[in-house]
Parts: structure tokens; sequence; C-alpha cells
């Protein structure tokens, strides 16, 4: 069987910050907010993600600005990191227990009721 595993850096776009002094452009511009991090994976479902950071950008300039993950929560409420990405690896440990279930429990009730 094939396992394939890996990580890459996703970033998502928040939406707008309103107006913020930008110090490389000199003066007030419009920012957005956008969460970086890194999901790992192990066959696409089981996924975590990592190295979560918050940050507001200048438009113009692109220049970040770290911003804590509790600003964003009361801006947005709540992560901002999709749940398949934060607890895929829950998903995949559900799906492996009810594999197990049917496997070892339901799979053989099946078979002795099942017509010879
Ligand atoms: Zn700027």
């Amino acid at each position: 069987m094939f396992i394939h595993w890996g990580s890459h850096a996703l970033s998502r776009h928040l939406g707008p910050d309103g107006e913020r002094y930008c110090t490389t452009c000199g003066v007030e511009r419009e920012h957005y907010l956008q969460v970086d991090y890194r999901v790992h994976y192990i066959m696409i479902l089981c996924r975590w993600a990592t190295e979560i950071q918050y940050a507001s950008y200048c438009t113009y300039c692109e220049r970040r600005i770290p911003v804590y993950p509790d600003y964003v929560a009361a801006e947005l409420g709540g992560s901002q990191v999709p749940w398949l990405d934060r607890y895929g690896w829950l998903a995949c440990i559900i799906f492996s227990i009810l594999i197990n279930i049917w496997d070892h429990i339901l799979a053989p009730l099946v078979a002795a009721g099942a017509p010879p």
C-alpha cells in the first residue's frame, strides 16, 4: 500500500483590516488580515497545522505586521485555519476506529447471520 505524506505552507486571506500606519510607505494605508500556516498530512485526510501566524499586510507594499491570534479571534471569531487542516488527524482516528469496529465486531456478526 502506498502511503503518501508531506507538508506545505498555506495562506488564507481573511479580509480587510482597516487603515494602519505603514512604516515602509510612511503613510496610513489599507491593510488586510491573513493567516499563514504549515499543514502536515498523511494520506490526505490525516492533517494537522503548525506554525500558525496571523498578520496584517499593507495592500500597497505587502509589508507584514504580526498580530496576536486573540486580536483575530475577537475580530472574526475563533481560529481561521480550516477545520480539516486543524483536526483532520482526529477524523482519521475516528475513521480508523469505525473501520476496526466494522472489521472485528459487525462483520463477524453479519457473516454469522448470513445463510451458508
Ligand atoms: Zn506599505
